[in-house]
């Protein structure tokens, strides 16, 4: 991977996420602002299996973090990875897709830390839901295609 350039690669982590957040499903279309590629472990470099499509809000939740407390349990756990665990599993929509309601400890503790639910957020679904543009037909999430 260390022959491919940085610009390859945002491209490949682009493409294979469709151009939205493989966090909470907003999309560059939406959005009108750039995606970030987002490291999964912050140490884990820059291989295609640590890297994932991020919004900037998602992104900028999350900084540096691996873990959070489940509000349910109180228990510390880790927080969803794009690339090992599937997004459907741990998320889903609510509200007719204005926010997403986590289904393990792992999504709980993803929604928190990254603020996925924020009113900024939610204001924003109902105008993409109203044109038809929100949640997303397709999620890359569950994709363990290779690259
Ligand atoms: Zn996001």
């Amino acid at each position: 991977m260390s022959n491919i350039s940085w610009n390859t690669i945002k491209r490949l982590v682009y493409e294979r996420a469709k151009g939205c957040c493989e966090y909470c499903q907003t999309c560059e279309y939406n959005t009108g602002q750039p995606m970030h590629v987002e490291h999964i472990f912050p140490n884990g470099g820059n291989e295609l299996d640590n890297l994932c499509l991020s919004c900037s809000s998602c992104n900028l939740s999350k900084s540096i973090a691996i873990s959070e407390i489940d509000p349910e349990t109180g228990a510390s756990v880790t927080l969803f990875h794009p690339r090992q665990q599937t997004w459907q599993e741990h998320f889903e929509w609510v509200d007719s897709g204005l926010r997403l309601y986590g289904k393990t400890p792992t999504g709980r503790a993803t929604i928190i830390r990254l603020k996925m639910n924020q009113d900024r957020l939610v204001r924003a679904r109902r105008n993409w839901i109203a044109t038809d543009n929100h949640p997303p037909s397709t999620t890359s999430s569950g994709d363990h295609d290779s690259l």
